[in-house]
């Protein structure tokens, strides 16, 4: 029984559930339940409340599952149910209930990606942990279990029969996982933005997508530093024409809030606003391509303050609450900066996009 009221059908929608806190990672792990708790509590502030429609989600089922990961490595991670502290990986920690957070954070992005294909919603953020952008087919990795983001695009082509989608990953590190999913098929697009060199050492622009999916994979790596405006002239001289050339069904968002000046894990300069920026650019494109289909996933972001006031500037720009001008934001950009990257990336692309096919 879904307790969704639908508010209106141009208001957000957002995944929610007390069960992603039991996810325990151990003290001092930085993908804490705080983290979620802390996202809960700024719904309750009065510009937020009851601006949302909430969604519970459903547990995904094993086939579902096994749309991105090996039977093995699911066996593996279902034998820690009820089990104590186990690392799946070095830095990837499970407890007792972390299998049933993990079908629920896999299920949260169905049931989103459910209700924008029946029409009753545009947009949702899964509000979700744990993560999932650096979990691989057959392991864990980075904090991530199921890949979240590419069970998605998986069920949307799979269940839902949607012919393309576009996968933005804008969180600090590269969505590796991600990446390795869909390499070779030329119905999802990847695009991946992220500091570079830094965990987890792939995703350059090298990086294109193998046979059939070669040029499908769109790899941005940045050096330190990088703020608003230049993530937002990236977004609007690089991915939107992508983005409208591909013409996908439905744009799926590996959201992570990393980039933020405050984040302890990285090295960028975004602010809380830019947050906003960038998803009314991911808007607008979906607005264009398709009905405004657009789903959120939470990735990282480990400053707890900046990741509660970075979520809700996403929020309230989904919840069109505010109105961002990314062309003008991308104005500010320092060319020095930005003017290599769109070189770089149209030398490589130029073959596999005409509307990256630009004289150099
Ligand atoms: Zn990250």
């Amino acid at each position: 029984m879904n307790p969704m009221k639908i508010i209106g059908l141009n208001q957000a929608g957002i995944i929610k559930d007390e069960r992603y806190l039991d996810h325990i990672t151990g003290d001092g792990h930085p993908e804490s339940y705080k983290r979620l708790e802390t996202i809960y509590g700024m719904l309750n502030d009065q510009d937020m409340r009851g601006h949302f429609n909430e969604i519970v989600p459903r547990l995904a089922v094993e086939e579902e599952i096994l749309l991105n990961h090996s039977p093995e490595y699911l066996k593996q991670v279902a034998a820690t149910e009820g089990k104590g502290f186990f690392a799946l990986s070095a830095d990837t920690h499970v407890s007792e209930n972390s299998y049933t957070a993990a079908l629920l954070a896999a299920g949260g992005i169905f049931d989103a990606i459910d209700m924008i294909n029946s029409g009753k919603i545009t947009r949702v953020f899964s509000l979700q942990r744990p993560p999932g952008h650096h979990a691989e087919w057959g392991r864990a990795m980075g904090f991530c279990i199921f890949n979240n983001v590419a069970l998605g695009a998986h069920y949307a082509r799979k269940a839902l029969g949607m012919k393309r989608v576009l996968i933005v990953d804008w969180d600090v590190h590269h969505g590796n996982g991600t990446q390795h999913s869909f390499e070779a098929d030329p119905s999802i697009l990847f695009f991946s933005i992220h500091q570079f060199p830094h965990f987890p050492g792939t995703g350059l622009y090298t990086e294109v997508g193998k046979r059939k999916g070669e040029g499908f994979t769109i790899n941005i790596p940045l050096g330190k530093g990088y703020a608003d405006a230049e993530y937002a002239f990236i977004f609007e001289k690089i991915l939107k024409p992508v983005a409208l050339e591909f013409g996908p069904d439905l744009i799926l968002v590996s959201a992570g809030f990393d980039i933020h000046k405050s984040d302890p894990l990285g090295g960028m300069n975004v602010t809380t606003n830019g947050f906003a920026v960038l998803t009314r650019s991911i808007m607008n494109m979906a607005d264009t391509c398709c009905g405004g289909k657009v789903v959120f996933t939470l990735e990282g972001g480990y400053n707890l303050k900046v990741l509660r006031n970075s979520v809700k500037a996403t929020l309230k720009e989904l919840a069109e609450q505010t109105l961002s001008n990314p062309e003008e934001a991308a104005h500010y950009a320092v060319q020095k900066k930005v003017q290599y990257v769109l070189k770089r990336c149209w030398h490589v692309h130029q073959r596999f996009w005409a509307s990256l096919n630009h004289n150099l």
